[in-house]
């Protein structure tokens, strides 16, 4: 017997759900790429891909998923040999340290484990050590989809400033942009890269690269910036081919143009609002199963240093696994695997999951996945405390009152 008929619902990190209305704008023919509708509309997504992000800076955009964005930042802002100082809270600022030393780039990873916040404190004294100032740009993640740990930027540029160090600052905001507040120039955030898959609630299939004049100014002699990936000619196209190297994503761009005038019609401060609100749903239902059962348990402790979009949680092995499974195959909810916190030696990820509150979601959607995971972990007879729905909504409630 299963209860999994009717509309499936991804609780997944990414890719997220997809508005109808979104789905709706991209079901189109191919339109001219020469001239027409599409150069007119796309030409209107910029001004709102720069709000955003919070920046009067460039914008440059890829075919390409979040692995792209990352390669587009490390193509601009480096020369072959050129240092890199990477934050790692988890596996995805690790990730991007790869992605950097692949093409080149000496690479120095302050690794702060997978459940704690960065030490700015640390950080400060990496730059401070750097005496000839050889590290070119600060590599992070604003919110890691593997640990969930949000990093706090503000406290980041801080610590830059302490040490009185020129590094450029380039943040990752695939996970919690139009999830978590960012302010681009507000916080002194030189490079950005997003992706359209999470909060922006489109197809994989765009990635995007913000940055300052500054950045482009100092980057504008390096060598590792092909044609594809240079940002210059992307954010500043003469013709419409340049602003895509080739072919532009069409279809694509419909969706973005759909999903920007979402966000624009919510309101940042009020989307932002919502998904803190729905993370504090989930974390008030962790909460409860967990003083049931100490083998369950948020992989951040600190509610501050949560993002927003995502929760990662352990319920020891192989708990996790029976539970996502139970969930999509008995009630149509399908949630994330644990990404990079298990030991190598394990050979799944069958200890932990995730569960994505990211993007097009609401209270409803929330307390349903978090309802759907209390039946499982009743038929399973995984140990869990009692009254998680109870908190669960008493959370969403408080928000509205
Ligand atoms: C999803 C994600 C990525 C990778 O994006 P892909 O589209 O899967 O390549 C990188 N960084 C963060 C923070 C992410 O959430």
């Amino acid at each position: 017997m299963s209860l999994a008929n009717g509309r499936p619902y991804l609780a997944i990190p990414g890719p997220s759900v997809i508005p109808d209305r979104v789905l709706r704008a991209m079901h189109r023919g191919s339109p001219n790429i020469y001239e027409g509708p599409l150069i007119e509309m796309v030409a209107s997504l910029w001004p709102d891909l720069r709000t955003l992000a919070g920046t009067t800076g460039h914008v440059a955009m890829y075919i390409g998923n979040g692995h792209a964005g990352w390669e587009a930042a490390n193509a601009n802002l480096y020369s072959r040999g050129d240092k890199a100082l990477v934050l790692a809270v988890g596996q995805f600022g690790l990730s991007w340290a790869n992605s950097a030393r692949a093409m080149g780039i000496e690479v120095e990873v302050l690794d702060f484990g997978k459940s704690s916040p960065a030490d700015m404190g640390r950080v400060e004294a990496a730059l401070r050590a750097d005496l000839r100032h050889e590290i070119k740009a600060v590599l992070t993640t604003h919110v890691d989809t593997a640990s969930t740990i949000k990093t706090d930027i503000p406290a980041l540029r801080a610590a830059m400033d302490a040490a009185g160090h020129p590094a450029l600052l380039a943040v990752d905001c695939i996970a919690s942009l139009g999830c978590d507040e960012f302010r681009m120039d507000d916080w002194g955030v030189d490079v950005m890269v997003a992706a359209c898959q999470k909060g922006l609630m489109t197809p994989p299939g765009l990635a995007f690269v913000w940055f300052s004049e500054a950045a482009r100014l100092r980057c504008d002699k390096g060598d590792l910036a092909t044609p594809y990936w240079a940002w210059g000619p992307r954010a500043e196209a003469e013709e419409f081919w340049q602003l895509w190297n080739g072919t532009a994503p069409t279809t694509h761009l419909y969706g973005l143009r759909e999903a920007l005038d979402m966000l624009r019609e919510e309101g940042l401060p009020q989307v932002w609002a919502r998904h803190r609100a729905l993370a504090g749903a989930v974390w008030a239902a962790f909460d409860c199963w967990s003083a049931g059962n100490p083998a369950i348990g948020m992989n951040v402790a600190d509610p501050a240093c949560r993002g927003t979009s995502v929760t990662a949680a352990r319920f020891g092995a192989p708990h996790a696994t029976r539970l996502r499974d139970w969930c999509e195959t008995k009630a149509g909810v399908t949630l994330g695997i644990g990404l990079g916190m298990a030991p190598s030696t394990d050979p799944a990820y069958h200890g932990y999951l995730r569960v994505g509150h990211m993007g097009h979601v609401n209270a409803h959607m929330t307390l349903g996945a978090l309802a759907v995971m209390e039946a499982g972990l009743a038929a399973l007879d995984i140990p869990h405390g009692p009254d998680a729905l109870s908190a669960a909504a008493g959370v969403v409630a408080r928000a509205l009152r």
